[in-house]
């Protein structure tokens, strides 16, 4: 299996290419016409019959030439709505940039589907390959698998690597996750305060609702600090908190907005529930009325003990130990309090989700994901399809 690596090496020239096009045309969310019409193109020319099968969904199989089990491999395509402040000579200049670094996933999927293609006979079973629109507005994989990326043939086990920068890590390293909750379940929330606004010289007349917001932005630090373990790990963060015009007139609303993170479907409603207790119950303290409402969030990447074993046992093979990296060296405490929407996926059929290096903050890749400078480097690619291409064939055959 270390020939291929090697085998992947020789199309990192092609695999870049990918990327720079993908990167050069980054769009956004569900709506990504350019960057499936490319991916289609490529499939294509590999002797794929890509299929899409939701707006912005792209599905295509290898192998089926003999009996097995079914593996997917899954990349993400969507950019996030950042202008982009790179010096690379394949920049973006459309407003919309891979800040996240999905154009090397997709680019090393492509890198995947061409190796796959050329093991195509020793492929015992079949391989999935799932390219996806809108993981970052926690969209595209839900919508996947509602249009059936999971069956017909049925999917027994998945698989996704993320890329990462901006950390004192040499690149190219692989991840091997443990077993249990990898990425962190995320809601999004909107909490509407309802006062009475009036003259800021006669408050006695009007009923002041920033007095009630400030009031519920302390109130809800509370939970973290009161009525979860200190072990537990949970976020709540107001990212927006607005209210007012000008400097003498009380406003008649304030608004907050905000993420919550765990590690734990029992701890997101937990969560929930007391927000709205809280909002509530000291709104009605300040005289004001108040509503709490939650957006479309995702639950946690759930990896199963045996595929992760199986993972770095697969990944030890291909690449040396000397190559894997363990949570711990990557995120502090062992957790990403990111989130990730592979939580769809792994929430129906066992799945992995790694991650490569792929810029050493030492080495001037400073800046980390979702930033405007944020760059990768791209000598990591071929390790990238690599390890997809290595882990799919190698699992198939354990399986067999
Ligand atoms: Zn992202
Ligand atoms: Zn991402």
């Amino acid at each position: 299996m270390a020939n291929l690596v090697d085998e992947a090496r020789d199309l990192q020239e092609e695999i870049v290419a990918h990327r720079r096009y993908i990167h050069q045309h980054a769009e956004l969310s569900m709506d990504l016409p350019m960057t499936t019409a490319y991916v289609t193109e490529q499939l294509k020319k590999m002797g794929y019959e890509p299929q899409s099968i939701c707006q912005s969904g792209i599905v295509a199989t290898a192998g089926r030439k003999r009996p097995g089990k079914v593996i997917l491999l899954r990349a993400d395509m969507d950019a996030l709505p950042i202008t982009e402040d790179t010096e690379e000579p394949f920049k973006s200049t459309n407003g919309a940039m891979h800040a996240c670094g999905h154009d090397l996933h997709t680019a090393m999927l492509l890198g995947a589907a061409k190796l796959l293609k050329e093991h195509e006979q020793e492929i015992e079973g079949t391989v999935k390959l799932m390219f996806q629109p809108a993981e970052e507005t926690l969209l595209g994989a839900k919508t996947m698998v509602e249009a059936g990326v999971l069956e017909n043939p049925t999917v027994d086990m998945t698989m996704m690597i993320h890329v990462a920068t901006g950390m004192p890590i040499p690149a190219g390293l692989i991840l091997t996750p443990g077993s249990g909750s990898f990425s962190a379940t995320s809601d999004w929330f909107g909490i509407k305060i309802q006062g009475k606004g009036g003259h800021g010289a006669m408050p006695e007349m009007a009923v002041d609702p920033l007095i009630a917001a400030s009031n519920i932005h302390l109130g809800l630090q509370s939970i973290l600090s009161r009525e979860m373990a200190a072990a537990d790990s949970v976020v709540v963060t107001i990212g927006k908190y607005a209210g007012g015009q000008t400097a003498n007139i009380i406003p008649d609303c304030a608004e907050m907005e905000g993420t919550i993170r765990t590690f734990d479907n029992a701890h997101r409603d937990f969560v929930k529930k007391r927000m709205n207790e809280i909002v509530e119950g000291i709104a009605t303290a300040y005289r004001c009325t108040a509503e709490v409402t939650f957006g479309n969030g995702c639950p946690s990447v759930l990896v199963p003990k045996e595929g992760s074993v199986d993972f770095a046992q697969i990944m030890e093979g291909l690449f040396g130990a000397s190559s894997l990296v363990s949570m711990e060296d990557i995120m502090p405490g062992g957790k990403l309090m990111g989130s990730e929407d592979f939580a769809f996926i792994t929430e129906k059929v066992p799945g992995i989700m790694s991650v490569l290096t792929a810029g050493d903050a030492r080495e001037g890749y400073v800046y980390p994901q979702h930033h405007p400078k944020a760059i990768f480097t791209e000598d990591v690619l071929y390790r990238g399809a690599a390890a997809y291409a290595g882990f799919a064939l190698e699992w198939l055959q354990k399986q067999s």
